[in-house]
């Protein structure tokens, strides 16, 4: 699943590639893509319509429209965009498309049927189901030791069980909490109510470095646009992780084998000195 660093990536690189073009048709294949839009209203208010450009929020993909209008994208676990060439063969699971005005297709397709889409006016876009309840974007002036104290004070949970949680830290998900938790040298497995003042900054470093090495290196790859998400997907970055997926390994910082437990029902990878409180 996409994180947020993967999901900024592809933006930024649908940005490059279909900001400024004009959708000359569109059609939704699969209707349960977009619950609350059926494939003709899908057709009719993206017919036309110049995408101006391409953002995010959260692990949310934002198709900003001209004339007020945003398709607001979650690719979940496998949904991926393609962009093809008009004689190019569709992949197997395609459930959105976009005929472009440069004789390309922006093609979604998704394995799994998880993604989702949904067609908002600007004006609504935060008041709307999906993104209302987001906690504020990391690299906001909003997302500050202060807030997260606020935020850890309210709960009963586990760190990482919390920081997995989109309402109370955006962007995060099993992968980059135990790769903030390792560097911040923090148990993932403490009540985050009880996470000192002292180390408060510290997760909060954690947190914007692992999210921004990632960007940083994301940024330095080729992007193919008929594979744009796989151009990133456990980034470029795969086999780089400090702690995710390396069980029995030895910890980088102290050689003692790195451990993980099941929490929660995901994976959870952790020194157990590094990590001991
Ligand atoms: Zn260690």
């Amino acid at each position: 699943m996409p994180e947020l660093p993967e999901v900024e990536l592809v933006a930024r690189a649908l940005d490059g590639l279909v900001g400024s073009r004009r959708v000359v048709a569109a059609k939704l294949l699969r209707a349960g893509l977009a619950p609350g839009t059926p494939p003709a209203a899908f057709a009719r208010r993206l017919r036309g319509r110049r995408i101006e450009r391409v953002t995010r929020r959260g692990k949310h993909v934002l198709f900003e429209f001209e004339r007020e209008l945003v398709l607001i994208a979650h690719l979940r676990m496998t949904g991926r965009f393609l962009l093809l060439p008009l004689e190019a063969e569709l992949p197997k699971h395609t459930h959105a498309l976009f005929y472009l005005d440069d004789e390309r297709r922006l093609v979604f397709s998704d394995q799994r049927h998880f993604g989702m889409m949904k067609l908002v006016c600007a004006a609504e876009l935060s008041h709307t189901k999906e993104l209302r309840l987001l906690a504020p974007e990391p690299f906001s002036g909003d997302f500050t030791p202060d807030y997260l104290r606020a935020t850890f004070a309210r709960t009963r949970r586990t760190l990482k069980e919390t920081l997995l949680d989109q309402t109370k830290v955006t962007g995060l998900g099993n992968i980059y909490a135990a790769e903030a938790l390792f560097l911040a040298r923090i148990n993932p497995f403490r009540p985050a109510a009880e996470v000192s003042t002292r180390r408060l900054p510290r997760l909060h470093r954690a947190i914007l470095e692992v999210f921004d090495e990632s960007i940083t290196h994301g940024s330095t790859l080729n992007v193919d646009p008929e594979n744009i998400d796989g151009s990133y997907y456990d980034g470029g970055f795969n086999g780089r992780w400090r702690v995710y997926g390396r069980e029995g390994e030895p910890c980088l910082a102290c050689r003692v084998p790195i451990r993980r437990i099941t929490h929660a029902g995901r994976s959870t990878y952790f020194c157990p000195r590094c990590q001991r409180t």
